[in-house]
């Protein structure tokens, strides 16, 4: 393997389908924030491969984790058990309201299995009529049906109707569509803490409590889809934490295990029971290698004071973002190390334009939407490498003519 980032480009688009676009960058190693393309260049990552990357890249523990594990034993299927997947829906279930864990592979996965859950949990009390779940506008919770279907953005449904049917979308933090709309046959809530997708969006401050007060006047649960925000990513260990509100089911994915695939919901023991043999699975729920990078995750989350760090990075770049680009940005908001930075109307650039330039300077950022920066470093950055970042956005907001040279 010597292929140039063009090379590689162009093989990739003769054998790929083309539902992706990457961009012409192929990356080749990493270590820890850094990772170097196939050509030898270096970029300061500050999107974590979607939000997925927590630990940075090759990190030592996880590296030594995962290498144990293939030499013992890569896959049981749950026909048997493992002791990792054990391990780790304990650890999960000590820092969480959750009692229960079923994992599986993805984002769109776990969301499946929530919604599954939630219908199968008024089903068997004898109610299916309440088998409707309500979503909001500008939400994502992935690419298969249900999910698809959950997600309340028309762009994401063209051409592949018709969907699966019983959703209700509703304006994200507009608690009277909310109470109009929630009723008896409502299954549950579908929420995002904070909106990842659509645009790193933070609701008004108590709607998660609301949301709770509402379902819980109609015995409707409510999910929480933390598979952007969850596993420190917000400075929280969940970010339905900052709201202080017990949900009934969790969706988790992406920094659960840093960069193995592996996805999952958590839900309150009551819930989880509708789940009965034979209802749901997948051949790889617990896969030993995936919780051993999980467990790696979860020991270096719960570290004195690492929570903290994450909140102060955060709180390091949004200001340093804010200061940047003058009134390029509308708004710059986010929690923890999940920031967005919206550009405002009469921005002369696009959200697009100022990733490939930052990426000409060597940092990888991303957006959110079509007018939304949006930063995900690993959780791992320190106040240095902020502070690069920083300076590497503003050289390439020089580049773009939207900043001051000096
Ligand atoms: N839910 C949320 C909140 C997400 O941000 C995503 C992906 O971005 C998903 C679900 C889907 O996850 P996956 O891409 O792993 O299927």
């Amino acid at each position: 393997m010597s292929g140039t980032n063009a090379s590689v480009a162009e093989r990739a688009r003769a054998v790929f389908t083309p539902n992706v676009a990457p961009a012409p960058l192929a990356l080749a190693r990493g270590e820890g924030c850094r990772v170097w393309d196939v050509e030898g260049r270096v970029y300061l990552d500050a999107i974590s491969g979607i939000a997925v990357s927590a630990l940075g890249h090759g990190h030592p523990g996880l590296a030594a984790a995962i290498k144990d594990q293939a030499e013992r034993l890569l896959h049981t299927s749950n026909l048997f058990l493992n002791e990792p997947s054990v391990e780790l829906a304990e650890r999960i279930t000590e820092v969480c309201f959750a009692d229960r864990v079923f994992f599986c592979n993805s984002g769109a996965e776990a969301n499946e299995s929530a919604l599954k859950l939630a219908r199968r949990y008024h089903w068997s009390r004898k109610r299916p009529e309440k088998n409707r779940i309500v979503t909001f506008r500008g939400g994502f919770h992935g690419r298969t049906y249900g999910a698809l279907a959950a997600t309340a953005q028309p762009k994401y449904h063209a051409g592949f109707a018709p969907m699966p049917e019983g959703f209700d979308p509703i304006d994200f933090g507009d608690l009277e569509q909310l109470e109009r709309v929630v009723g008896p046959t409502t299954a549950a809530v579908l929420v995002e803490p904070t909106q990842g997708e659509g645009g790193v969006n933070v609701p008004p401050e108590g709607f998660l409590r609301s949301i709770r007060e509402v379902t819980d006047a109609h015995d409707s649960l409510l999910i929480v889809d933390e598979v952007q925000t969850g596993f420190g990513r917000t400075g929280r260990m969940f970010a339905h934490q900052y709201d202080d509100v017990v949900p009934d089911i969790m969706c988790m994915a992406k920094g659960i295990a840093a960069g193995l695939p592996l996805g999952g919901i958590a839900a309150r023991a009551e819930v989880a029971e509708a789940l009965v043999p034979g209802t749901h699975n997948t051949t790889y729920s617990g896969n030993p290698l995936a919780c051993r990078g999980g467990l790696i995750v979860m020991e270096t989350l719960l570290k004195p004071g690492f929570l903290e760090g994450i909140r102060a990075r955060g709180d390091q770049l949004r200001t340093g973002l804010a200061a940047l680009g003058g009134s390029l940005f509308a708004d710059v908001r986010g929690r923890g190390l999940l920031l967005g930075a919206e550009l405002s109307d009469h921005a002369p650039v696009t959200a697009k334009q100022i990733v490939e330039a930052c990426r000409a300077r060597g940092a990888l950022v991303h957006v959110a939407g079509p007018s939304v920066l949006r930063l995900a470093p690993p959780l791992i950055l320190t106040a240095s490498e902020a502070e690069e970042l920083l300076q590497i956005m503003r050289l390439a907001l020089v580049d773009l003519g939207v900043a001051p040279r000096a």
